[in-house]
């Protein structure tokens, strides 16, 4: 049987999807009173987002057991797993809620900054006064709406963090990774922070490898069963409890299998994990989430309800101000039918990996808009702020040389190279070490798909993408004058990305906005804890990763690759230890 590589990809998101599916599903129960808004919370806007959504439930009574522990870790992501090990590593008694029935298992670069195993392994180190210009650069990609304490604190304690994960990943065989091999453009610097963890002993230097959490997090599960975690997998967060002076004391669980409610009492606190909401867009209407309309993919978004954060605001944590709370990839593929802002769709089979690469780009009138290199937010910024939408890339047969040319790093590598992670992203995905490697993982499933356009000449390329094609070629005639010149007087892209549309056959795709998660939420303190409006810390509430907010707004620094999860891995990791020592600091 003739298996493709693109079956393989099918299959494989038909089981990462069903998996995911029938974890949340398993979630789902019937409407109970934890669901039923109590009626003196009758609503009077006074938010910029919809509090009426917000409503706080009637407390649920009927409690079937009662459990005591130090700590409650909600959530086996990224996150929770961090905050779980270190808790129990900390002599603390813990429970640990999944609505799921094991570890989440996608995300794989961690960013951190001044780690032991970079210094020493790698050579790579940061003065303070680089440290301070990268924190004012990651604030920059937020315009400042961020809370730039919480950005410090990062760049100051991510190395520590990073070195205690290091210590407990050899402990069970798993190494560390250092990204060394990046590509800066004229406008952008990257500098040497992405982390991944691989199998001692089995990095392929030209890959592909396999790394990332699907690799970490069942470790972590691991140490936290052999530490006596007590887990209530199948079990979903529903409320939190408060005594009289506001402080986090307990949370009301649901057993999935039997809808039976659990009181879990903490002496230390709560740490809320959930993984903000991606996959709740009445959520997303209700928090006026920008550009939620030209969201064309949202694989990752099962299982995101935004719990985590609905839990924290009942108790009068307060939320991030920013409406574009997001991180978001420029390579969604749409069907030519597709119109942005008809209900979106969440599959392998619409992901065109190669969208980063900073090909030609036009609007659906056939002209060139902005500089096509750039972050992949800033791109989908660009390209959604166009009429319709969405965006195509445009590329010629020499499309080995100009991805070689290109040398994009991080999660947009798509050709192999020393110092790289090499890492297999997503199955059949991997950067390539030549181009039938190329054709095999990127355009031959695209062609397949239907989605990516092959044509003999720009005129026949334009009528099959329904683009005007007299506008169309005027602008590839313009692209090719500004790449023979070798600067491009128009929009500023970097000498050695403006590559001529030339040699036929040729090539084009529609793309958009695929969102992997959200990053604005509760907004939290330097000790990770909620805070309310006006700042006042939560006695025993703590909120990490994408349920927490404060240090991203509007776009996420992807050159700082693997920031998301590098600073829910680290903030999980000082939320535990405040939550169990009172300090953020080990002793
Ligand atoms: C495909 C993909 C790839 C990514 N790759 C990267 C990357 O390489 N680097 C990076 O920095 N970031 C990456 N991200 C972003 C990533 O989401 C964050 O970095 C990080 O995972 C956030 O961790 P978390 O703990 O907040 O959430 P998650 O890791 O998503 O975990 C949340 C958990 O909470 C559970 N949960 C939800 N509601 C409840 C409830 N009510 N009760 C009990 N349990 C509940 C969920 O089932 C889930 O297991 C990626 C995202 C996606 C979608």
């Amino acid at each position: 049987m003739d298996f493709s590589r693109r079956d393989f990809l099918k299959g494989a998101a038909a089981t990462a999807a069903t998996v995911a599916f029938t974890g949340v599903m398993s979630g789902c129960t019937a409407k109970t009173n934890a669901e039923t808004p109590a009626p003196e919370n009758a609503a009077v806007n006074t938010k910029w987002y919809d509090e009426n959504y917000f409503k706080k439930p009637n407390p649920i009574t009927n409690i079937a057991e009662t459990i005591d522990v130090d700590v409650v870790v909600v959530g086996a992501g990224n996150g929770g797993c961090i905050s779980a090990v270190s808790a129990l590593d900390l002599g603390a008694k813990v429970a640990w809620v999944e609505q799921g029935a094991g570890v989440i298992t996608f995300a794989g670069e961690i960013a951190a900054l001044n780690s032991k195993i970079a210094m020493e392994r790698y050579g790579v180190s940061y003065t303070e006064e680089e440290r301070n210009k990268i924190v004012n650069d990651i604030c920059r990609y937020a315009s400042y709406e961020n809370e730039q304490r919480l950005v410090k604190l990062w760049a100051e304690n991510s190395g520590r963090t990073m070195d205690w994960f290091v210590d407990k990943m050899a402990a069970k065989n798993v190494d560390m990774f250092l990204e060394t091999d990046l590509y800066e453009t004229s406008t952008y610097t990257t500098p040497a922070v992405t982390h991944t963890v691989f199998k001692k002993g089995e990095f392929v230097e030209m890959g592909p490898n396999y790394m990332g959490s699907q690799l970490a997090n069942p470790v972590w599960e691991q140490y936290a069963d052999e530490m006596g975690v007590q887990k209530l997998f199948k079990h979903t967060a529903k409320q939190l409890i408060q005594d009289n002076n506001g402080k986090v004391t307990g949370i009301v669980v649901q057993r999935n299998e039997d809808e039976k409610y659990i009181q879990i009492n903490v002496s230390k606190g709560v740490i809320l994990a959930t993984g903000g909401y991606s996959g709740n867009p009445e959520m997303m209407s209700a928090l006026r989430y920008r550009d939620k309309d030209a969201i064309v993919n949202n694989l990752g978004g099962h299982g995101h309800n935004g719990d985590g954060i609905k839990l924290a605001l009942w108790v009068g944590a307060a939320m991030d101000r920013n409406h574009a709370g997001g991180i978001a990839f420029n390579r969604a593929a749409l069907d030519l039918d597709h119109h942005v802002g008809e209900p979106y769709s969440s599959g392998l089979s619409d992901i065109w990996w190669a969208g980063s690469q900073p090909w030609l780009k036009v609007n659906t009138r056939g002209e060139r808009f902005m500089n096509e290199d750039g972050p992949y937010d800033f791109q989908i910024n660009g390209g959604i702020t166009q009429p319709d939408r969405y965006w195509f890339q445009i590329f010629d047969s020499n499309y080995w040389e100009d991805v070689n040319a290109f040398h994009t790093t991080i999660c947009g590598r798509v050709v192999a190279a020393k110092g790289a992670r090499n890492s297999e992203v997503l199955p059949g995905v991997f950067p390539c070490k030549n181009k039938s490697e190329f054709e095999g993982a990127f355009l031959n499933p695209g062609l397949e798909s239907g989605r990516l356009i092959k044509a003999d000449s720009i005129e026949d390329l334009a009528n099959q993408l329904g683009i005007p094609a007299v506008e169309f070629a005027r602008t590839v005639e313009r692209y090719n004058e500004l790449a023979a010149k070798g600067y491009d007087s128009d929009f500023g892209k970097t000498s050695r990305n403006i590559r001529p549309v030339i040699k036929a056959p040729f090539y084009g795709i529609a793309l958009g906005n695929w969102l992997l998660c959200t990053f604005n939420g509760i907004r939290i303190n330097t000790n990770m804890q909620a805070v309310t409006e006006n700042g006042d810390g939560i006695e025993g509430l703590y909120v990490v990763g994408n349920d927490s907010g404060g240090f991203f707004a509007n776009s996420y620094p992807q050159y700082y690759g693997g920031l998301a999860q590098g600073r829910t891995s680290c903030f999980a990791r000082l939320a535990a230890l405040h939550a169990v020592t009172d300090s953020i600091y080990e002793a």
